[in-house]
């Protein structure tokens, strides 16, 4: 039982610098934090796209959101716009907020799918402030956190802006490439990192922030790795940078194509673009053409092709070392969620601190929840790719017809059926299964009777008041262009 004085991060990453920058202000007068990064080996250099957690995370940081935003070059975002998802030429929007008014009994849904049956309802979105506001491309702050927001990004630029902020609360950087990682043979806890250059540090706790590498968590500690590509096959992804046409809309947008899907990431100063892909549908030069050939504007970079297997590392915390970011698993940027695991590791670890040293039911504890999260996130990108109506290509064909996780086969069919869903415990996603459920095409078999209780014209004025409220609450709201450039000027 060492006490935890001393921590490490190895890397420099986004998941490198968010951990040193929440450790440092939590802890930084009680530990001695240094981070271990390598200007030759980079970053993965794309991960642009958040959702709104990362508001709360700067809330606990107390970091100022106009500076941030100004540093970052961040745009505001409201949601992600599918298109081509469910079938060719069709898109919805799956926006952060909630959509219509729930009754305790029954959700929103069921009122609006007997007002479709009463031909008195529109789209499902159209009863969501955060997609209206979306599409005719408005922000503001509203009181009350009455609108769901959150950021694109420039990931380069958020590290070097964490490294300034996490400098204040005395975390140490040091510069150089990790050449071994020695573990006490007596317990295989991790003792000490060696660079290149000879210089060893020692530390009682190691954050592996390595990326994909995943050097201490798996190279060193063998933790081990569970796939999930028959699940989500594409492994490939090619990034790059163009210069703004317009200006930035405040949603992601992802474009399914034949074997894979586009987003387009708007920033103030530019435009994040990349292809995820399946190798086994589609080579890396087509997939190349295939985005060089949907940009708007004049690359500013040559593409970079980056390879994934989707998954999870076993153990996120394994003796006295915690996986942070890629190197704890991986799952497909669709929902812009991997930043969002970050946090969740980074505020875990930090609830569950092993100040009296290393235990195994920390461990434990701080394994199942993680594991919770990230598999309810990973049905419901599976449901995007599960959920649709194309047949065009051996990929879609694949995708709906294979067998998913039985906790997703469960959910989709109780949908189907009834109409009812239900969050369970503590996941992220709670409006979102209803609005991608029904972006994808699912309809209920039936609805709750309670919707039965209003007639025609009383759901017809139900339905017509949300609408009202959000064209009130709409008329409130700034372009998102003029906003962003009188918030972050
Ligand atoms: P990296 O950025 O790879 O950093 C690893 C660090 O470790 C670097 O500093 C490197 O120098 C250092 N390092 C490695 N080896 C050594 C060594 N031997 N010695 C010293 N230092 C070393 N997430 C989102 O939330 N939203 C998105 O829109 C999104 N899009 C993505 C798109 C793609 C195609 C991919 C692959 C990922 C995306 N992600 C996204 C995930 C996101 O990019 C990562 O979660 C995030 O960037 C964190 O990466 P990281 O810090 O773990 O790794």
């Amino acid at each position: 039982m060492k006490k935890v004085e001393k921590i490490i991060i190895a890397g420099g990453g986004t998941a490198g610098w968010m951990a040193a920058a929440a450790l440092g202000k939590v802890l930084g007068k009680a530990i001695e934090i240094t981070l271990v990064e390598s200007e030759e080996i980079g970053t993965v250099g794309v991960g642009e796209a958040t959702i709104p957690s990362m508001v709360f995370f700067h809330k606990l940081l107390e970091i100022n959101e106009r500076e941030f935003m100004r540093e970052t070059r961040a745009t505001f975002k409201l949601g992600i716009q599918f298109e081509n998802w469910r079938k060719p030429n069709h898109r919805y929007l799956h926006a952060f907020g909630v959509t219509g008014k729930d009754c305790w009994a029954a959700g929103f849904q069921h009122f609006w799918r007997r007002g479709c049956e009463l031909g008195v309802a529109g789209d499902f979105g159209d009863y969501c402030l955060e997609r209206r506001a979306a599409e005719a491309n408005l922000f503001s702050h509203l009181p009350n956190s009455g609108l769901n927001y959150a950021f694109h990004l420039d990931a380069g630029l958020y590290a070097k802006y964490l490294h300034k902020f996490s400098e204040r609360f005395g975390v140490k950087r040091v510069e150089g490439k990790i050449q071994s990682v020695s573990t006490v043979e007596s317990n295989g806890f991790i003792e000490a990192i060696t660079l290149e250059s000879g210089l060893r540090l020692e530390a009682d706790f190691f954050i592996d922030c390595t990326g994909f590498r995943a050097l201490l968590i798996e190279q060193a500690l063998h933790t081990g790795y569970e796939d999930w590509s028959h699940w989500l096959p594409c492994d490939s992804a090619i990034a790059v940078q163009t210069e703004s046409t317009s200006a930035p809309v405040p949603y992601t947008r992802s474009i399914a194509h034949e074997s894979g899907w586009q987003w387009k990431i708007p920033l103030q100063h530019r435009v994040g673009n990349g292809l995820v892909y399946c190798s086994k549908y589609l080579d890396d030069d087509s997939a190349k053409k295939l985005l060089l050939d949907n940009i708007d504007g004049q690359p500013l970079m040559q593409p970079r092709v980056i390879r994934f297997k989707t998954g999870r590392r076993l153990q996120q915390w394994n003796k006295n070392c915690l996986a942070v970011g890629l190197s704890s698993g991986f799952l497909e940027p669709l929902e812009s969620t991997s930043i969002h695991l970050i946090q969740q590791n980074i505020i875990r670890f930090l609830r569950m601190f092993p100040a009296g040293g290393v235990m195994q039911s920390d461990i434990d504890e701080f394994n199942r929840q993680a594991e919770f999260d990230i598999a309810h996130i990973r049905d419901f990108i599976i449901l995007h790719y599960h959920a649709t109506e194309r047949d065009d290509t051996e990929f879609w064909n694949s995708c709906r017809t294979m067998e998913v996780p039985e906790s997703l086969r469960h959910r989709i069919q109780l949908f189907k059926d009834t109409g009812r869903v239900f969050r369970d415990g503590n996941e992220l996603f709670d409006d979102s299964w209803q609005q991608v459920m029904i972006g994808q095409g699912l309809m209920p078999a039936h609805y709750h009777p309670i919707a039965d209780s209003m007639g025609k014209e009383e759901l017809q004025h139900f339905l017509a008041q949300i609408n009202n409220n959000i064209d009130y609450t709409l008329a409130t709201l700034s372009s998102h262009e003029d906003y962003l450039a009188h918030y972050c000027s």
